[in-house]
């Protein structure tokens, strides 16, 4: 399989190092064994320097919990995962006495799992680091940046900051939202920004969350309270942009005071635990995901509302679907960057993340209207999903993502 064995030819390069390009890598390598030479390419410091400055958390899927499982990763992440048993949704204003809950999940899978598991990001990289560090066959290519690229019938070239070249039968942009790889190859985004902006912080609070999430969806945009192991949670918040800067210019006194009067008092007293960090939103999908012996994958591919917490979740259906499409190829007999591979990919996972794109989208505007008719219509829609099982249990199979045609990793078998 590996054709040349020199220090700058691989059968598969990734440009990207965080969760999407590690998780291909440890996909691909125990799909194909230590004969498929890999390396990763990522402008940061290398797996040692992993993203503590990260103070998100992300709410993975039972799917991408099985992926994760059957990668090995699961066990070094369980005693940081805390699983949701019950998510409830809101839209009450925040001067309303009660706030009465519009839909209620029992947070769990067919099978009796639960269905989404609540995540620190700091913690998943590290665990994936540690994962792929482990696997002397991944060669890992830290402070380098990819610059551009060419390709040809028989292989990619991938030209770095510092002028040095890898060339690879398969090069896969890993790379995040500004991919410049994506750019590149030529292939152009649709999407837009949002007027938002997201704010994210940990709080601990008096009393036991007992594993309750909660989605109070705000005019300015929704206010997700993400339980996470002890007394603590992680708020992700989306916020009018002008207003979002304001509130993130305050002292912490402030800040918190902002975090309280959106929290409620459901919890007793909460204190900040973390600091405050923001991020811009938009909204973008690449009009290809692959090119001649090139493939988009995660945010590179495509960044959807994080008002569902399904961008990680959408990053690891592209891992799992390449890794099963090169997997084949390979044993076939074609070689990693083989085209119609790729083309099965591309097929596989655009509409599936365009779906997701506009579904998250519409929600966002939805519940962003303070218009009253489109206030009881939603109301109207979520009371009906609310009194359906068979409704509830759809939605739920959604935030699960065990829905639509799963490649094999998402339902916890070995490619
Ligand atoms: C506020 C917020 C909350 C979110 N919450 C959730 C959630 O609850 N659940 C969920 O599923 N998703 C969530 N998401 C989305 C999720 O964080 C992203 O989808 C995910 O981080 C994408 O991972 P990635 O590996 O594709 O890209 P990234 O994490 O963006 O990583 C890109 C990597 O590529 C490297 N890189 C970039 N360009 C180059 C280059 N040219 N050369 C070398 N290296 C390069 C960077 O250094 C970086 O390591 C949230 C997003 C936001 C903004």
């Amino acid at each position: 399989m590996a054709l040349r064995d020199d220090s700058s030819h691989f059968d598969v390069v990734i440009s990207g190092a965080s969760f999407a390009g590690l998780a291909l890598a440890l996909g691909l390598r125990q799909a194909l064994g230590d004969d498929l030479t890999i390396a990763l390419i990522d402008r940061g410091a290398g797996p040692s320097a992993s993203a503590d400055s990260d103070s998100r958390a992300s709410a993975l899927s039972a799917a991408s919990k099985r992926m994760l499982d059957v990668l090995g990763v699961w066990p070094a992440l369980a005693g940081r995962a805390q699983p949701v048993a019950r998510i409830d949704i809101t839209d009450t204003s925040l001067d309303a006495g009660v706030r009465p809950v519009l839909l209620t999940y029992d947070n769990v899978t067919d099978a009796g799992d639960p269905a989404t598991y609540i995540v620190p990001n700091s913690a998943l990289h590290q665990a994936l680091c540690a994962a792929v560090s482990s696997i002397a066959s991944i060669k890992w290519i830290a402070s380098a940046e990819a610059r551009d690229f060419v390709s040809s019938e028989t292989e990619a070239r991938v030209r770095l900051a510092d002028g040095s070249e890898l060339t690879a039968k398969l090069l896969v942009a890993a790379e995040g939202r500004r991919s410049r790889l994506r750019q590149a190859a030529g292939i152009k985004v649709v999407g837009w920004s949002y007027p938002q902006i997201g704010i994210v912080t940990t709080v601990r609070h008096e009393l036991p969350h007992d594993a309750h999430a909660v989605q109070h969806f705000l005019p300015s945009g929704p206010f997700a309270i993400l339980p996470l192991k002890g007394n603590r949670a992680c708020i992700t918040w989306t916020e009018d942009a002008d207003e979002a800067r304001r509130i993130l210019a305050l002292d912490d006194a402030g800040f918190l005071a902002e975090v309280e009067k959106r929290f409620g008092g459901k919890l007793g007293t909460i204190a900040l635990d973390g600091p405050r960090q923001s991020w811009p939103l938009e909204m973008h999908l690449a009009r290809r995901y692959v090119g001649q012996r090139f493939a988009l994958i995660g945010d590179a591919a495509h960044g959807v509302h994080p008002l569902a917490g399904q961008g990680l979740n959408l990053a690891f259906r592209d891992v799992a679907a390449l890794t099963e499409v090169i997997s084949e190829a390979v044993r076939l007999g074609f070689d990693p960057g083989d085209a119609q591979a790729l083309a099965r990919y591309e097929r596989w996972r655009r509409f599936d993340s365009v779906v997701s794109a506009a579904t998250f989208d519409g929600l966002n505007r939805l519940f962003a209207s303070d218009l009253t008719l489109l206030r009881s219509a939603r109301e109207f829609g979520l009371g009906v999903v609310d009194r359906v099982p068979a409704l509830k249990r759809f939605f739920v199979g959604e935030a699960v993502g065990l829905t639509g045609e799963l490649p094999r990793l998402l339902k916890g078998e070995s490619v």
